[in-house]
């Protein structure tokens, strides 16, 4: 069958529009197929912190990466995006925590990578409704916000102004390995190379692959634009990101631009219903209520669920996969796919052109991980 686009991407998240940006962007002739809207899956869930997070030399290289490239596109595109770069700032609720700040701090100037430490006084000053005893933070100075919905369709509408094509409210159900894809309505399309960036969606279309759910509760409060000035995350949210079984919870807020609070987060390996788990939004409200009094007394609006793609080794599969050399992944990005979007994109089109990346990528190949088989990193 002769291809009648060089790439097909099967999911428009902000994974696969970001793919289909790139791509575009390259001179590849691209068609970018949803089942649904485009940014109406996972990515309608998040919450759009784009974050230096430092898991692994290769976790960093990434991030610092894609925030580059997002501020990049946030110089012309910001209102587009909702993007506002107000800085993380990792809080230390004891001497422990105040040490792995200053850790943190010294590895990060290593890296060049923007931080500065801030003592109890004035830990207070810029944040004076954070509760009183505790001990400083880490203030991360070129991390950012954006709102995931409107950065997706920005990226779509890029992507279709550099020629791409999109498929929207049709279902993929089946990839084939000669690079066709087989739409639900029976209709076959056939292309150069398939992608699949189905988020959640991705183990069902390719077999083999490792991608699990890891749920996660959200709550939106009514506009309190004085209450914070920052992402505020307790140093805690490293450990429970990193529990892999069981449910945890963790401080962490998010003002956003129109003056509403993001409140989060959570995470569970296990549960698959998409109802809010009462139990864990407690606790989890509680916790951010430990950090900030006067949460407390604000209005909230709405509370949601989402499902990150996770991985067995915590980083996503891009690249060729391991049916056929005409079916490539992007998926399993776990809670960083907002801010790893456009990076993936751009290592995907380079990959794909025999461009060299700007960060090693072979970590990322999804040759590492079989399912059920053993796993690297
Ligand atoms: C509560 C929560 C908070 C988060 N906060 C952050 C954060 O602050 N920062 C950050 O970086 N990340 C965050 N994340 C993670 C981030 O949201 C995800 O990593 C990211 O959205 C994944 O994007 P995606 O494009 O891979 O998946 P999705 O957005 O789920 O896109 C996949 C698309 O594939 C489509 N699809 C699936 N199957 C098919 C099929 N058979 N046919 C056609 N289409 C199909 C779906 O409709 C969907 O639109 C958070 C996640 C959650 C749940």
């Amino acid at each position: 069958m002769k291809p009648t686009y060089d790439i097909i991407i099967v999911g428009a998240g902000i994974v696969g529009s970001a793919c289909a940006y790139e791509c575009a962007k390259a001179g590849l002739t691209v068609l970018l197929i949803d089942r649904d809207a485009a940014g109406t899956g996972t990515t309608a869930t998040g919450m759009g912190h784009v974050v230096m997070l430092d898991d692994s030399d290769i976790q960093v290289a990434f991030c610092n990466y894609a925030r580059k490239l997002w501020m990049e596109l946030a110089e012309e595109a910001q209102d587009q995006l909702e993007w506002e770069a107000r800085g993380t700032l990792w809080v230390a609720a004891d001497d422990e925590e105040m040490q792995h700040v200053r850790d943190k701090h010294t590895f990060y100037e290593k890296q060049n990578i923007r931080t500065h430490v801030l003592d109890a006084a004035l830990l207070e000053q810029v944040e004076p409704n954070l509760r009183k005893g505790l001990c400083g933070g880490l203030r991360v100075v070129d991390d950012a916000v954006l709102y995931p919905p409107t950065a997706t369709k920005y990226l779509v509408e890029q992507a279709v102004a550099l020629g791409a094509e999109t498929l929207f409210f049709s279902e993929v159900a089946e990839i084939r390995g000669d690079a066709s894809v087989v739409l639900a309505e029976g209709k076959i399309i056939a292309g150069g190379l398939v992608i699949n960036a189905a988020g959640c969606g991705s183990p069902e279309l390719t077999e083999g692959i490792d991608v699990f759910k890891r749920k996660g509760h959200l709550v939106v409060t009514d506009r309190y634009p004085e209450l914070i000035n920052h992402q505020i995350i307790e140093l805690g949210y490293l450990k429970a990101a990193h529990t892999m079984t069981g449910d945890s919870v963790a401080f962490n807020v998010q003002p956003r631009k129109d003056g509403k609070l993001l409140i989060g987060s959570s995470r569970q390996s296990t549960a698959q219903h998409k109802e809010v788990d009462h139990d864990i939004l407690g606790r989890m409200l509680n916790r951010a209520f430990e950090y900030i009094p006067a949460l407390r007394d604000v209005r909230a609006i709405r509370c949601w669920t989402g499902f990150r793609p996770a991985t067995p080794d915590k980083l996503p599969l891009i690249g060729p996969s391991l049916v056929s050399e005409k079916i490539w992944l992007a998926t399993g990005h776990e809670g960083l796919g907002i801010t790893t979007a456009l990076a993936t994109g751009r290592i995907i089109a380079d990959r794909i052109l025999d461009r060299r990346s700007e960060i090693p990528t072979e970590s990322f190949l999804p040759a590492r991980c079989r399912k059920g088989g053993p796993v690297n990193g």
